[in-house]
């Protein structure tokens, strides 16, 4: 894969670690007042409905059930917490918009909750937005971008189904993704692809969240011993 970011061996090794954490079920909000405090940084995970969210997320995990992989896109409609012992970090999965067969389309969903949480959530160190490898960028996702970017928190593209196009699709695919993320500015600026069948990138997001984490002065894994 090409424009792959590089990561020092102590930052992938901090991101094995972080994730080697027996990660678990923390709560689902359904309104704002249901949100858990605020008291440590999170990363978030957005995309359209069966993008592959929860596969990405329990890859992530290594578990087969921390969220669930749904059969009936479109279900969830709760942002949910995860966390992970001694670790001051949450993880987000966020309620997946753009689903074909709902009446006006999950974005509308993005209007409520989920506006307040990413206008008012300074823990929020990083949206992960979600994109299918093989359907590229589409309009819902672009308003979800501009949404990201007038509330001004920071997100990062991610292809999934990495392991659906060819080496060389998936290469023009990212280089699409950075063309579209240098136009907007609350986007970081390198796209990473994922597969959460072959694993491809999961590693990487591992390390990227690690450092995250470390940044913001909470990741112990990232400085204990090997
Ligand atoms: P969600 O609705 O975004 O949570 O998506 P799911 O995780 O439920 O996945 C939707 C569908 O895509 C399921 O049939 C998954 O098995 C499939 N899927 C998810 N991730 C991958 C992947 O990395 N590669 C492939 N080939 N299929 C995937």
């Amino acid at each position: 894969m090409t424009s792959e970011p590089r990561y020092t061996t102590a930052e992938m090794d901090a991101g094995d670690r972080l994730f080697r954490r027996p990660w678990d079920f923390v709560r689902g909000a359904p309104s704002p007042e249901a949100l858990p405090a605020a008291d440590r940084p999170e990363v978030a995970f957005a995309g359209r409905s069966n993008v592959g969210k929860s596969s990405l997320l329990n890859a992530l995990v290594r578990q087969r059930r921390l969220a669930r992989v749904s059969q009936t896109p479109g279900r969830t409609q709760e942002l949910n917490f995860f966390a992970a012992p001694d670790v001051a970090c949450y993880l987000v999965d966020l309620p997946g918009y753009g689903f074909a067969k709902a009446p006006h389309g999950k974005i509308a969903a993005w209007t409520g909750l989920l506006a307040e949480y990413l206008r008012g959530r300074a823990t929020l160190a990083r949206v992960f937005l979600l994109i299918d490898a093989r359907r590229r960028l589409k309009p819902a996702d672009r308003s979800v971008m501009r949404r990201l970017d007038d509330a001004a928190v920071s997100y990062q593209l991610i292809l999934t189904k990495a392991d659906k196009i060819p080496g060389e699709a998936l290469a023009d695919a990212l280089a699409a993704l950075a063309a579209a993320a240098a136009e907007h500015p609350a986007a970081h600026p390198t796209p990473l692809a994922t597969s959460a069948i072959t694993g491809d990138g999961i590693d990487l997001l591992r390390a990227e969240i690690a450092l995250l984490l470390a940044e913001r002065g909470s990741d112990p894994s990232l400085h204990e011993p090997a």
